[in-house]
């Protein structure tokens, strides 16, 4: 189990979008990377495809450090630093300041 998750609420704690939230949208473990709803908008350019008729730019969210990044806790509504627990012999993500589990 991973302290940030895919459909988690972060916020940005470092970088240029630092102070910016948003919905987790991917994790990529392996790298340590996460992709976050509206954080790290790059524009990249796109041919011409079936679907869109106009080539053009498009925007869309690139991934950032995912250290970068804090779980939002749904109890307290607070950026913060997550524990594990067990519960009934599940291992469950705590935040540290309400101990409030984290889905
Ligand atoms: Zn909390």
């Amino acid at each position: 189990m991973r302290k940030v998750q895919k459909g988690d609420r972060v916020k940005v704690i470092a970088g240029n979008d630092k102070g910016k939230e948003g919905e987790v949208l991917s994790v990529d473990p392996k790298n340590n990377r996460v992709v976050v709803e509206n954080v790290n908008f790059r524009l990249k350019h796109q041919g011409r495809t079936q679907q869109q008729k106009e080539p053009g730019i498009i925007e869309r969210e690139e991934p950032i450090d995912i250290s970068n990044v804090m779980p939002i806790c749904p109890s307290c509504n607070e950026p913060t630093r997550i524990g594990f627990d067990e519960v009934a012999g599940d291992k469950v993500r705590v935040c540290k300041k309400c101990e409030g589990v984290l889905e």
